[in-house]
């Protein structure tokens, strides 16, 4: 059922899990940050259950998914494991808002008003209020998915007053660049946007933004929780 995996990638997901907490330590000393300030979500996308099995045994517990038909039945196949804390991070068509709902505690990939009144609506009565996370499209590319900038206050407002959605902070995945300063740029661009949110809702605490490429920029400029695949599961094919 799971092809390719040996015994081997239990102790390799292990170490890769260490070397990462250790990179956002690093980082967070440098940056004269509490390191325990920083959530690392391991994203597991197109990754089997073992996988997840294997980073839970090391006592990580928060993942994030990007499909929603290959997470539900990675959730389903792991339910027995309920402390698992299941993030929703990929882009989210209406006809999926119902399996997001009932199955993720968070949501990062908010975009716009739509998606939000489905997920408010479809959220299970008997389940907490979903979590949720503003996805800004932060270096203003056509082909990004997130909210304009300019819409975040509205969109925010309007999930305020969703009761079955907790909003939580905001999310961007800037475009690629290898120039460290401009990852900074992009990532400060995205703290005032939070910083500004903040300030009108106080329960606002999280600031999704690095992956395995900047992690470190993103640490510098505030991140609270950074997202993390390919350093710890491998690549994805
Ligand atoms: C895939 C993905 C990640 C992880 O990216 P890596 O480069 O593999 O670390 C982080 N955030 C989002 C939104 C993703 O889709």
């Amino acid at each position: 059922m799971t092809p390719q995996l040996t015994d081997n990638y239990m102790v390799t997901i292990a170490e890769r899990l260490k070397s990462a907490y250790a990179r956002i330590a690093l980082a967070a000393k440098k940056h004269h940050r509490n390191e325990h300030d920083v959530c690392l979500l391991a994203v597991s996308k197109t990754k089997p259950a073992d996988f997840i099995l294997a980073a839970y045994q090391q006592g990580h517990r928060e993942f994030g998914e990007s499909y929603v038909q290959e997470a539900v039945d990675k959730i389903t196949q792991l339910a027995n494991y309920s402390d698992i804390v299941w993030h929703f991070i990929g882009p989210i068509q209406s006809n999926k808002t119902a399996a997001v709902a009932e199955h993720f505690d968070w949501v990062q990939s908010i975009e716009r008003e739509k998606i939000a009144k489905r997920l408010n609506e479809q959220r299970p009565a008997d389940k907490a209020p979903l979590k949720v996370l503003i996805q800004v499209n932060i270096s203003l590319e056509d082909s990004k998915s997130g909210c304009h900038p300019d819409k975040l206050a509205s969109l925010a407002e309007f999930i305020q007053h969703c009761p079955n959605l907790e909003l939580r902070g905001v999310m961007a995945i800037p475009a690629k660049t290898d120039v460290q300063q401009q990852q900074i740029q992009y990532f400060e661009q995205l703290r005032a946007c939070f910083d500004r949110l903040k300030a009108q809702y106080p329960q606002i605490d999280t600031l999704s933004m690095g992956m395995s490429g900047d992690v470190e920029a993103a640490i510098a400029a505030g991140s609270t929780m950074v997202r993390i695949g390919t350093d710890i599961f491998g690549q994805r094919s």
